[in-house]
């Protein structure tokens, strides 16, 4: 039995242009990621992750090729349609956390589910910061919360709308070790928990290497895709 793919992408291509040159940064990219999987995109800083997360999310327009994100080809949609998928079956998390600085934690999980018409926002908000352990500062707003804190709210509201997919770009890179590791061990356990598809981007081969497939960019294009020894459930 094949197992149903999330996300497909076929000869993707991604090129800039400025003035009249042209610049190529992603390029013959085939690949696709199993419902309910863990997956790692790695490579050096300028090797085109972000980018590759920007286009498999709709957030960007790829030169060539296909993508198919939870059974919908993104080409056949608009921008509309494009946003009403990602906001029911895709999440979200950035090394920058990305948080409303006006805001409270609990108004930065709250408001963009009540905007998406959710009738109980603020009681799944705090149901949502309790699981992060974050009750206690659901009044505080971002610039009196560490680092570490301010990404577990950005991970609360990624939760928020039950992702199937989530995509992490560097959810770490601005956390102590020890924090870093409490953040990944709530997207695991999302993972684990609510089968959600988890797609980290990441230079860290350590936390690449504790997900079940790893796919290495290098100048825009494959070095390898490769299954993990961590166990495929
Ligand atoms: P990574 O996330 O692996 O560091 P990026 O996807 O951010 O890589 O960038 C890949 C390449 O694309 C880099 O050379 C970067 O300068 C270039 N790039 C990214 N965005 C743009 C853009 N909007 N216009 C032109 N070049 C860009």
């Amino acid at each position: 039995m094949n197992t149903p793919k999330i996300l497909k992408i076929t000869g993707l291509e991604k090129t800039y242009s400025s003035g009249n040159k042209q610049l190529t940064v992603l390029q013959n990219i085939s690949f696709d990621v199993d419902r309910g999987q863990t997956f790692s995109i790695v490579g050096p800083s300028g090797s085109g992750k972000t980018t590759l997360l920007g286009l498999c999310a709709g957030l960007d327009e790829p030169s060539a090729g296909q993508i198919e994100l939870c059974g919908q080809d993104l080409s056949t949609l608009n921008e509309d349609q494009r946003a009403q998928l990602r906001n029911k079956e895709v999440g979200f998390i950035f090394q920058n956390f990305q948080l409303l600085p006006t805001l409270t934690a609990l108004e930065n999980v709250s408001v963009p589910l009540e905007l998406q018409g959710a009738k109980d926002a603020e009681k799944r908000s705090m149901v949502l910061l309790e699981k992060v352990g974050l009750a206690d500062r659901s009044h505080h707003y971002p610039s009196q919360l560490s680092g570490g804190e301010q990404q577990r709210v950005a991970l609360a509201r990624a939760f928020a709308n039950q992702p199937s997919i989530l995509f992490a770009d560097e959810p770490t890179g601005n956390l102590d070790e020890d924090t870093g590791e409490k953040v990944i061990k709530l997207l695991f356990d999302l993972n684990k928990e609510a089968g959600t598809t988890l797609i980290i981007i990441s230079h860290d081969l350590e936390l690449a290497n504790r997900t079940q497939q790893i796919l290495r960019l290098k100048g825009g294009q494959i070095l390898t895709n490769q299954r993990t020894s961590v166990l495929q459930s």
